[in-house]
């Protein structure tokens, strides 16, 4: 029971990762307000389902009023919503840049924006930004997801020096899952999955239970002192 009494928002929680760390939270005693486009299948009395559409600075604006009825602080703040739209550059959309940059990027933002400075008024609290090992190393065909994958770790550890600059103890980290078998891995061919297993130490993908084992640990008080930090879940993945 790591984060007892806590309150918790997690973006992208009806499905994949997303909805992994709010089970898993959920099992350790949190409260969480699960933001996603669609409610998702799970049931829970301590699961509050809200829609909305993280890329969208207004509808985030609204949600976040909703969430204020609720609940008068926010202990932890999980930016994990996120989508690819692949392809080469060449071939590459501004439909499909821009898309990439609203939902993973500014989505981001948008929640942190307002979840951020709330917990810096009560000095406490926990953010963690989903980024990706594709942020790190980068990917063919992956420029946009990529980009906004190492523009998180920025967010990240710009906001690690923000929210603490008046003192307490608000910690922002980031987590950057390897590949993890969910919905956003179902269209990559399966010469590219085993390609993908070949390059970790471990020699096998992630289960989204694996990533949100790491974010319940920053989540927690067992990493009070971990902040602008970014944790590689990646089955020891070298590219
Ligand atoms: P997923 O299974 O597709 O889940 C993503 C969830 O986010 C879905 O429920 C999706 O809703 C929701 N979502 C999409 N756009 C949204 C928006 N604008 N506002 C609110 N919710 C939105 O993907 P996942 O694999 O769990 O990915 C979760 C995070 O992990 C992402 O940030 C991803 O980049 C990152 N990540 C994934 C992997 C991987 O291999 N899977 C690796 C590294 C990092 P819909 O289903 O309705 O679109």
């Amino acid at each position: 029971m790591l984060l007892k009494n806590k309150i918790a928002v997690v973006t992208g929680a009806s499905n994949g990762i997303g909805r992994a760390i709010t089970n898993t939270f959920l099992r350790n005693g949190a409260r969480v307000i699960g933001l996603d486009l669609e409610e998702g299948e799970d049931r829970n009395p301590e699961l509050i389902p809200l829609k909305a559409d993280v890329s969208s600075t207004a509808e985030c604006e609204r949600v976040w009023q909703e969430i204020s009825r609720i609940t008068d602080h926010i202990d932890i703040l999980v930016n994990c919503a996120g989508i690819t739209r692949d392809a080469l550059t060449k071939k590459m959309t501004e439909e499909q840049f821009d898309q990439v940059i609203a939902v993973n990027l500014k989505g981001v933002w948008n929640l942190t924006r307002l979840i951020g400075p709330a917990m810096q008024a009560r000095q406490t609290g926990s953010i963690i930004n989903i980024s990706s090992v594709v942020g790190i190393y980068g990917n063919i065909g992956q420029a946009n997801y990529a980009a906004t994958k190492a523009g998180v770790i920025g967010l990240t550890r710009s906001w690690a020096k923000e929210f603490a600059m008046k003192g307490g103890n608000v910690r922002v980290n980031a987590v950057a899952p390897g590949y993890t078998m969910t919905n956003m891995m179902k269209t990559v061919p399966e010469n590219l999955l085993e390609k993908f297993r070949g390059q970790t130490m471990l020699g096998r993908l992630a289960e989204p239970e694996e990533i949100a084992g790491a974010v319940l640990f920053l989540a927690s008080d067992l990493a009070s002192y971990v902040t602008g930090e970014v944790l590689n879940v990646n089955g020891g993945m070298r590219l």
